[in-house]
């Protein structure tokens, strides 16, 4: 099915041509018709699918046709568990309602930067994306009213749950009118969820996308087997062997995430770390200039890459293996994304021997495992 014979505005369909999105993914060729004629949708997909235009689309339309709420009322709500997730939400509904006749003002709101300026953004916005802490700030100053939502949106529902957003979240659904659209999206559905499944939604549309296996077909997995005291030297060795141009690199914890960044720029090799601890700002210009190809290697902990969106990344390195396997394959379906071949490299001690195996039973796919004693880093720059 074409974009063509979704309904949606002709300006829209030149945009999307623009963008390069030739064909509606799975989850865009469900949830537009659906969204469009006003049902709930429970969208059970991860980053990668195309989740974010599959609910932007459909609004902006629906947003074109219906009445805008003034005077700090919105029309939609869209909670999110990262501000990095904020950030991207919003470029595209910025992105595809600049293509729209009529004006529609899209903001994102989040914590750990200045309020005022969020505060003084949110007069005449239609949109908001917002994590939960702040916007509850926001509600409690006055600044934003929510009786009016006709749409709420929750993105990357598992996950703010994960974060502890519960509290937040149930104090948000109560501020909402009874009577709205509800999109529910996530990459797992745990019992948490299933609860707020159940209380949030009415006889909604389920679209399942299991992780797509094209993706990972098109992704040449490897893995090293080496010492924590040798991670250092091999990645090292890996990024100037190969002349890798543009990497991602996943660590664990935020510290580990500094001291690797550290340690290649120690060594000549252009590096920045993003994580928690990091101010919005360096966050923003670190993930930019990576973006931009300006950075040659990024180290982001898990719960940063979820605002990682980059079209053609080609190389990602696991230096610390994940604690899931689902957060294995998100980590390394940050490439060969979009239909484009990517390399993933994991870094296995003899500890993580085990973890590894489950990892590729759970996934379907053997990795091969070169051994990292038999390279000579001797002649490393
Ligand atoms: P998402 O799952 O929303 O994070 O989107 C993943 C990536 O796929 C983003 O870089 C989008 O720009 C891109 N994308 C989304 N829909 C399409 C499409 N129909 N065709 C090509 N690229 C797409």
């Amino acid at each position: 099915m074409p974009f063509t014979s979704l309904n949606l505005a002709p300006t829209l369909l030149k945009e999307l041509v623009v963008q390069n999105y030739l064909q509606p993914t799975p989850i865009q060729q469900a949830a537009i018709p659906a969204i469009l004629n006003g049902k709930d949708i429970l969208g059970i997909a991860q980053t990668g699918s195309g989740k974010t235009a599959s609910f932007v689309l459909p609004i902006l339309m629906n947003l074109q046709r219906g009445n805008r709420a003034k005077n700090r009322h919105i029309n939609v709500l869209v909670l999110v568990p990262t501000r990095e997730l904020a950030v991207q939400v919003k470029d595209v509904f910025l992105l595809f309602a600049a293509a729209l006749p009529i004006h529609i003002k899209t903001i994102a709101v989040f914590g750990g930067v200045s309020i005022n300026p969020q505060m003084m953004a949110l007069q005449g916005a239609n949109i908001l994306v917002a994590t939960p802490g702040r916007l509850l700030e926001l509600i409690d100053s006055n600044s934003v009213h929510l009786s009016e939502v006709e749409t709420l949106v929750l993105d990357e529902a598992d996950k703010m749950l994960n974060l502890g957003f519960k509290e937040e979240i149930n104090r948000i659904f109560l501020l909402l009118p009874k009577k709205r659209q509800n999109l529910l999206f996530s990459a797992t559905l745990s019992d948490d969820l299933q609860n707020i499944n159940q209380l949030l939604l009415h006889d909604p549309l389920v679209i399942k996308i299991e992780v797509e296996e094209t993706n990972i077909a098109l992704i040449a997995q490897s893995a090293y087997l080496v010492s924590e005291e040798k991670k250092g030297p091999l990645l090292r060795y890996l990024i100037q062997q190969n002349n890798f141009r543009q990497v991602l690199i996943f660590t664990s914890s935020v510290y580990k995430a500094d001291n690797v960044a550290d340690k290649l720029r120690k060594n000549g090799i252009e590096a920045e770390a993003i994580h928690s601890k990091k101010s919005q700002g360096a966050r923003t210009d670190a993930l930019k200039k990576f973006k931009a190809g300006n950075l040659r290697v990024l180290v982001a902990t898990d719960l940063m890459s979820r605002g990682i969106d980059i079209q053609f990344l080609p190389h990602v390195i696991n230096y610390e293996l994940p604690r899931s396997p689902k957060d294995y394959l998100h980590r390394i379906g940050r490439t060969g994304r979009a239909e484009n071949p990517g390399e993933a490299i994991s870094f296995i001690t003899p500890e993580d021997e085990h973890h590894f195996s489950v990892i590729q039973k759970k996934m379907g796919k053997k990795v091969t495992i070169f051994n990292s004693e038999e390279i000579d880093f001797k002649n490393l720059k």
